[in-house]
């Protein structure tokens, strides 16, 4: 589909750091700020039944992992794929009103602007039996099946445990790279 671009009022990424982003946030994490796609394309249903979009190609790479998966008689669930910029900030918002300090959520939230899934080429996969978006998702069949074989359909593991990004170990979040992605 062709997104609407309507153009924000004020910059959703300037707004974080008025809430407390740390100016040098990307520097120190060694994240770029990314651009949301021009395109998205449908990927299915999520566990919660919503759609959920990728950019066209990573969304092709997708569908292909996910079949091989089941042909070995793995199933990969969509957690979610697609979130733009608007969405994290209120995300962001959100666990602020909560009481919880910009710290504590940028441990385990990206900053607006700053996160993969703004790209359309990350997305967040479960299985069935496991809780999604916990550790536990890294003793499953399907993670083991990953592990194995996300990198022939150009996929791979952004947050390793310890990664150089001082964000929380992810197994289930997975990011398409056209390239081979840079050693972590
Ligand atoms: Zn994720």
């Amino acid at each position: 589909m062709n997104r609407p671009r309507p153009t924000p009022q004020i910059d959703p990424v300037a707004l974080a750091h008025s809430l407390g982003v740390p100016r040098d946030y990307g520097r120190v994490r060694g994240l770029r700020r990314v651009r949301e796609p021009a395109q998205l394309a449908t990927i299915g249903r999520d566990t919660q039944g919503r759609e959920q979009y990728l950019a066209p190609r990573a969304a092709r790479a997708w569908a292909r992992m996910r079949e091989a998966a089941m042909h070995d008689s793995v199933e990969l669930e969509i957690v979610s794929a697609f979130r733009g910029i608007e969405y994290q900030l209120g995300i962001v918002r959100r666990k602020l009103e909560r009481g919880q300090s910009m710290d504590e959520i940028l441990r385990v939230s990206a900053a607006p602007g700053y996160s993969e899934h703004h790209t359309g080429r990350a997305l967040d996969i479960t299985t069935p039996g496991y809780t999604a978006l916990e550790e536990e998702f890294e003793r499953s069949p399907a993670f083991a099946w990953l592990r194995k074989n996300a990198k022939l359909y150009k996929f791979s593991l952004s947050y390793p445990r310890g990664n150089r990004h001082g964000i929380a170990y992810e197994p289930w979040h997975w990011c398409w790279h056209e390239k081979s992605p840079r050693p972590r």
